[in-house]
């Protein structure tokens, strides 16, 4: 009799072992999905989020960049590259500019490293390409026509040209010092 309960007990609980994996199943059957289905839902993403780079232009809409190459030094990986060249009125700026996206890290410091914000991250991911080569991005295929996180900076307008001031008259600056009043 014994033995006969002890059968009886291990099939009960064999079958309810069994069913359990199908009663979740259903439950679950006629739920709304949590889950969201890309590329058909794309989440927007924050300002922040470090993903595929541009070149930004300052609000006179010229280009940012002056080819100073700190983004280039700044690179763990060596993925920028750059040949920087001067305009008739001084200006400079980068005659190619390259960046290698096969290599890129999406650190973040050459935006870090950048003097003028003329290179920045933006949150767009959407890069695979089934060839290595087209992830070499030339100057045509980074440079934007805003400026990007900080449209309204420009680097220009306070450091990049000759104003024709002495020192001490720029904006924001304390009067130059005459190191000769200090003579007895
Ligand atoms: S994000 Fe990092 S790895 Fe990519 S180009 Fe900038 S510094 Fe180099
Ligand atoms: S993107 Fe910025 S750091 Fe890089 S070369 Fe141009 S100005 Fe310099």
């Amino acid at each position: 009799m014994y033995q006969k309960n002890g059968f009886l007990k291990s099939a009960i609980e064999g079958t309810t072992g069994l069913l359990e994996p199908f009663q979740v199943v259903f439950k679950h059957l006629f739920r709304k999905p949590i889950t969201e289905e890309y590329p058909e839902f794309k989440r927007e993403l924050p300002e922040r989020t470090r993903g595929r780079i541009v070149l930004t232009r300052s609000p006179d809409n010229e280009e940012r960049c002056v080819a100073c190459q700190l983004c280039s030094a700044a690179c763990p990986v060596s993925c920028i590259s750059m040949q920087s060249a001067v305009r008739e009125d001084g200006r400079r700026y980068a005659e190619w500019f390259r960046i290698n996206f096969g290599r890129c890290i999406f650190c973040g410091l050459c935006e870090e490293a950048c003097p003028t914000l003329a290179i920045q991250l933006t949150p767009d991911f959407e890069m695979s390409a089934d060839d290595p080569l087209k992830l070499v991005y030339e100057k045509d295929d980074l440079l934007v026509d805003h400026g990007g996180k900080d449209p309204d900076y420009d680097f220009y307008r306070h450091a990049g040209v000759a104003v024709g001031r002495g020192p001490g008259t720029h904006e924001d600056e304390l009067p130059a010092v005459n190191i000769k009043s200090n003579y007895p």
